[in-house]
């Protein structure tokens, strides 16, 4: 799903608007990340951002990611990171990854029924889905 891109001005007022100062590094990484195919990796971003100082591009996604305007879920042990701001999706989303290349895309939002006893948590749906196969490009 192709997302505008957001202005510096809509940047600013989004983190500001979560409680932190829009430095230009959180603006860089908010609108990368916003603007980025899918969930993304540190080590991606930081790869896309080769002017930023690694550990400033980590610090300010975790900053992004505290404050509320980027979420934050863990796929085989690395974190992904993705916007909620601007274009708010619906954070219980799940998602699909790619068992042979690593790809992770989002999926529409899906329901299931709950007919057992579940923890607390399945049932208020804070939950994070994973499903995995092969995508599109690797078939
Ligand atoms: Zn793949
Ligand atoms: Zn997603």
């Amino acid at each position: 799903m192709p997302r505008p891109e957001p202005t510096d001005d809509d940047l600013r007022a989004a983190i500001r608007g979560a409680g932190l100062r829009a430095t230009r590094g959180r603006m860089v990484v908010l609108g990368t990340v916003i603007t980025a195919d899918g969930p993304v990796s540190h080590a991606e971003l930081a790869e896309a951002l080769g002017g930023f100082d690694r550990a400033t591009v980590y610090r300010n996604l975790m900053d992004l990611a505290d404050a509320g305007l980027l979420r934050r879920f863990d796929v085989d042990h690395v974190w992904r990171f993705e916007a909620l701001s601007l274009e708010p999706g619906d954070p219980r989303h799940p998602h699909f990854v790619c068992t042979d290349c690593g790809q992770v895309e989002c999926l529409p939002v899906m329901g299931f029924e709950v007919s057992e006893r579940v923890p607390a948590a399945v049932a208020a749906r804070q939950i994070d889905v994973q499903m995995r196969g092969v995508c599109d490009d690797c078939r």
